[in-house]
């Protein structure tokens, strides 16, 4: 399977900003923010898309999930609202092949993704 550049982060061959790190999982602050706070949280275990995973890996997933409500949870942004979003495939916008979740809050976030006007063009 290709090596990403979040296997080079999960290795520590290229820096990141860490902020929680366990035996399966890594979280680290986005390097280009869509939000006041954009985390990413990925598993170790290199997964290439969600149409990649596997039914024995479904702790797995469960796990990013709650690693992301933890996070939330100790930012203060439970109660406040936060989204958590993967991207599977170019149209979705995933660019890293890699599976993350995007973790974003700090603001009220725009809905939805697929405007009035882009269906327009
Ligand atoms: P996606 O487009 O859903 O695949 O998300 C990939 C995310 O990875 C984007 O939000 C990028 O800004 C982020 N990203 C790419 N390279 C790095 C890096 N070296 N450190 C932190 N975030 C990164």
């Amino acid at each position: 399977m290709a090596e990403t550049i979040f296997d080079k982060i999960i290795n520590r061959e290229i820096p990141a900003d860490v902020v929680y790190e366990d035996d399966i999982s890594l979280a680290f602050k986005d390097i280009n923010p869509q939000a006041p706070v954009h985390l990413l949280i990925i598993p170790k275990q290199q997964i290439a898309t969600i149409n990649d995973i596997q039914d024995d890996q479904k702790e797995l997933l469960g796990h990013l999930f709650t690693v992301a409500r933890d996070l939330a949870k100790e930012m203060g942004f439970d109660e406040t609202g936060y989204r958590v979003v993967m991207n599977c495939g170019e149209q979705a916008g995933q660019s890293v092949f890699h599976i993350h979740l995007h973790l974003l809050a700090g603001k009220p976030l725009g809905w939805p993704p697929y405007t009035d006007k882009m269906k327009q063009a």
